[in-house]
């Protein structure tokens, strides 16, 4: 993981080799700073969320959004998850970044809601978050804090989460849709998928990788794939997520398969909460906001 965040520091190809790209014998090193400067930077208020849309292929309508974390450098600008959640996992500190995730990502469900913009929330849930034996009582408490509807709220938990398929997590996945939340499964495909979990849990919604989208239709394996989960989500009465979908071509192609949902930079990229609001509005065209944040 901290190899993933590194090499990706060094793609970005910002001014940052000091302190993200060190040598191999600096690496542990880098990787406290790094790690301290994480657990600041939530402290400070830093971290801000970022909402994509996602469309309902049937009625062509803006029905919900993901909600992505970016970290606001105060000299580095905004640094994309990559480059911190896999360390935050690594080191615990997802727990306290999730947890700034659910309440913030709650709170702006409930303000939508009540400035008449009903939306669906997903969250992005890591595997640690979710193997906390308090997650649950957790969430129950944002829940009513922020005064979120859980109706809209889905939970985007991978199949990493998922691996030790205990009853336990059974248990907490079934107090979960008891609560009124949904989850969906993020990246599916990507995993080491192992598809009898689908039948035994209370998943709603599966999300194609992007990887599986990039080359639609041209490309005949990802075409495959995506047929294939499609048709068997179908079966499963499960809905279906693509991600990553860029042009008409791919929707198409989904759409004439049965996916039931898009998201990507076709339908929009993720955006401040603000500049997501005056967004939808306008392809909506609906009056300017009508509630302060
Ligand atoms: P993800 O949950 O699979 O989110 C989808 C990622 O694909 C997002 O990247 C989004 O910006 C990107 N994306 C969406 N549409 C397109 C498209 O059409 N083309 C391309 N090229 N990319 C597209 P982002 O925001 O950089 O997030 C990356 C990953 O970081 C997420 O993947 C998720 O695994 C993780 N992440 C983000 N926010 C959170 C969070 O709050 N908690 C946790 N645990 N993980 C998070
Ligand atoms: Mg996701
Ligand atoms: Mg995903
Ligand atoms: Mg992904």
């Amino acid at each position: 993981h901290a190899d993933v965040a590194m090499y990706s520091a060094k793609q970005s190809g910002r001014n940052n080799y000091q302190f993200f790209v060190p040598e191999m014998n600096q690496r542990a090193m880098q990787r406290l700073q790094l790690e301290t400067a994480l657990r600041r930077a939530i402290e400070r208020g830093e971290m801000v969320l970022h909402y994509q849309p996602q469309m309902e292929l049937e009625t062509a309508r803006i029905d919900g959004c993901e909600a992505l974390v970016r970290w606001q450098h105060p000299e580095r600008g905004m640094v994309p998850p990559i480059e911190f959640i896999p360390l935050a996992e690594e080191s615990g500190l997802i727990l306290p970044l999730g947890d700034w995730v659910l309440r913030e990502a709650c709170a702006q469900q409930a303000r939508w809601a009540r400035a008449g913009m009903p939306l669906a929330m997903a969250i992005n849930i890591a595997a640690l978050q979710f193997q906390q034996a308090e997650f649950v009582p957790r969430l129950r408490q944002i829940l009513q804090e922020t005064g979120a509807d859980p109706r809209y709220i889905e939970l985007e938990i991978t199949e990493g989460a998922l691996l030790a398929s205990t009853d336990e997590l059974v248990e907490r996945l079934d107090a979960l849709c008891a609560m009124g939340l949904s989850l969906a499964l993020d990246d599916f495909g990507t995993g080491y998928s192992c598809l009898a979990y689908l039948k035994r849990l209370p998943i709603q919604r599966l999300k194609i990788d992007r990887s599986f989208i990039k080359d639609l239709p041209g490309d005949l394996e990802d075409a495959a794939i995506a047929a294939a989960t499609l048709s068997m989500a179908r079966d499963l009465g499960m809905r279906v997520v693509a991600e990553g979908v860029e042009n008409p071509a791919q929707r198409d192609y989904l759409m004439a398969r049965g996916c039931h949902a898009i998201q990507g930079y076709l339908i929009g990229k993720p955006q401040p909460a603000a500049a997501f609001e005056a967004w939808l509005r306008q392809q909506e065209g609906l009056p300017g906001r009508s509630e302060p944040d």
